[in-house]
């Protein structure tokens, strides 16, 4: 299974929590520290790396503050690495296929 990252502009986010009840599997918290504008920004936080790098979280923030990051299985004897991360835009949804590369699609 595809494991993901996803980096968030803290200083850009406001604090909706849009992105905590969508992700599926809970690795979004609210920070303690305030950013400049005076929100608790969400950060991962995400140790046991159960991130799969789905996007929902991105999709759904109004100010497109995540990038979501995704590695992706190489196929074996193609490449000299057997992984490479690949790099979803924010507000971008996709669909996998088995044994393909992913198809990003912006909507
Ligand atoms: S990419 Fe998916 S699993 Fe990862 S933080 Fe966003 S919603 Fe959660
Ligand atoms: S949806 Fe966007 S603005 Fe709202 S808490 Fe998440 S990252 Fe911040």
């Amino acid at each position: 299974m595809a494991t993901g990252r996803v980096v968030i502009d803290v200083e850009r986010c406001k604090g909706c929590e849009l992105c905590r009840e969508a992700c599926p599997k809970d690795v979004l918290a609210l920070a303690e520290d305030l950013n400049n504008k005076g929100y608790r920004p969400v950060i991962l936080l995400d140790p046991h790396h159960d991130c799969t790098g789905c996007a929902l979280c991105a999709t759904v923030c109004p100010d497109g503050c995540i990038t979501v990051y995704r590695d992706v299985n190489v196929e074996k004897g193609r490449a000299p690495v057997n992984r490479s991360v690949e790099k979803i835009p924010a507000n971008a949804s996709f669909s996998a296929q088995r044994n393909l590369p992913e198809v990003l699609n912006h909507g």
